[in-house]
């Protein structure tokens, strides 16, 4: 089999690029977007067989005909699967809420980055590339060295200094070359691209090539079908580079061009933290670009993303959708992650809780119904981040009843 795909298209300026060519940036230095032939896939596929047809492969793999590889054969498969939609409810939220959390932690490498990260190292190896690079708050990095290993190519990571230990330990465990940089992931990124010629690196920063999203859009196709060919009435998603939902989004409206999709589209949401808000700023001020976020910090580190390159495409997408932007405190993404946690059993990361915490003040601003249904995204797994201390201890030999108080 071969794809489905007719060519590439700048996100910007709608220009078209010819496919199987090795890309990273369009002339004007904006997003690639892959597009398909959806004639020839609404006729040589129904829905029930888009779903059924590949179901041996992996997981999001088996959504092969919107998939931009050759074939099944390119596959690079670390166990992908189709990520639970869990009904949660806590006193946070009112009593008749609709509230369902896709866990993306369960994942290979335990988050959604290994869905962008398996399409593009897929597609690389397709091309013969033997190096690939990455600037990573964490998480990419740890999903590009695990694939990118499996596919026998050399990665590259560079992380900020304050990445998460566990996930900068990973990337090193599971085979990239693993770099610490005494500045923000924007910054690792401008090295990246400053050195990649010269040390034969390809750039796979977020949106710097074609690929990632296209890994990213599966998990609408997902929700597509866990909802029976419907949608939520609105999803909740941390933003950081935005892939994810500006990739649901592709996904929507390829349906809807395949046939397949008559349900209404969801309120997109895209959650940012107080601390780091460039997405929420801009659309507050109706600006179709986010200007740099000076010192950006915050606990939910997958969404600190002072400058996005699909800025535009996030915006549109929240707009086109009559979704919202909408900024958290740190405090309440924790006491969010906290009240999951305690109340539900679900560990979320802080970058799932903090949409908890969006959730919660779109239901305050009137942006939902209370009865709505919702999708929260939980985008990796909550071990992986730093957790409160235990500090109750017993002496075996000293027992007393209040020490169990
Ligand atoms: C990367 C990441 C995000 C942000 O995803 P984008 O699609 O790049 O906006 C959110 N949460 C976690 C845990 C991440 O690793």
């Amino acid at each position: 089999m071969s794809n489905y795909v007719t060519h590439l298209e700048c996100s910007y300026s709608q220009k078209k690029y010819v496919k199987n060519k090795v890309y990273n940036l369009s002339d004007l230095s904006k997003p690639l977007l892959v597009r398909y032939d959806f004639k020839k896939i609404s006729s040589d596929y129904s829905y029930s067989d888009f779903v059924n047809r590949h179901a041996d492969c992996p997981g999001f793999w088996k959504y092969l005909p919107l998939l931009p590889i050759n074939s099944s054969k390119s596959i690079i498969d670390l166990g992908e699967l189709i990520t639970p939609l869990i009904k949660i409810n806590v006193s946070k939220f009112s009593k008749n809420s609709e509230v369902f959390v896709k866990d993306e932690g369960r994942l290979p490498t335990g988050s959604f980055k290994a869905r962008g990260l398996a399409l593009a190292v897929a597609k690389a190896k397709e091309f013969g590339i033997q190096k690939m690079a990455i600037p990573t708050n964490g998480n990419a990095g740890a999903a590009l060295a695990a694939y990118a290993s499996k596919a026998n190519i050399e990665s590259i990571v560079l992380c900020p200094e304050d990445t998460p230990t566990i996930n900068i330990n990973e990337a090193a465990l599971q085979g990239a070359n693993t770099i610490i940089v005494n500045g923000l992931i924007n910054e690792c990124g401008k090295i990246i691209g400053d050195l990649k010629d010269k040390m034969g690196w390809f750039d796979v920063s977020t949106l710097k090539e074609p690929y990632r999203i296209e890994g990213k859009k599966t998990m609408g196709l997902e929700l597509f079908e866990q909802f029976n060919q419907n949608l939520p009435d609105a999803i909740f998603y941390p933003t950081g580079g935005g892939t994810g939902l500006i990739g649901m989004w592709k996904a929507f409206q390829e349906l809807k061009e395949l046939g397949w999709l008559n349900c209404k589209l969801p309120k997109m949401f895209a959650v940012q933290s107080e601390t780091c808000a460039p997405i929420v700023k801009a659309f507050e001020n109706n600006q179709r670009h986010a200007e740099l976020w000076e010192n950006a910090s915050t606990i939910a580190s997958g969404i600190r993303v002072p400058a996005a390159i699909g800025d535009f495409l996030i915006l549109d997408a929240i707009r086109e959708s009559e979704g919202s932007a909408i900024a958290v405190s740190e405090e309440s993404i924790i006491n969010c992650r906290d009240a999951i946690a305690n109340e539900t059993g679900l560990l979320m990361c802080p970058e799932g809780a903090a949409t908890a915490a969006g959730y919660i003040k779109a239901l305050s601003k009137n942006l939902i119904n209370e009865n709505d249904q919702v999708v929260l995204f939980n985008c990796a797994s909550g071990l992986k981040y730093p957790m409160p201390e235990i500090t109750k201890k017993i002496d075996k030999n000293n027992l007393s009843n209040k020490d169990f108080s």
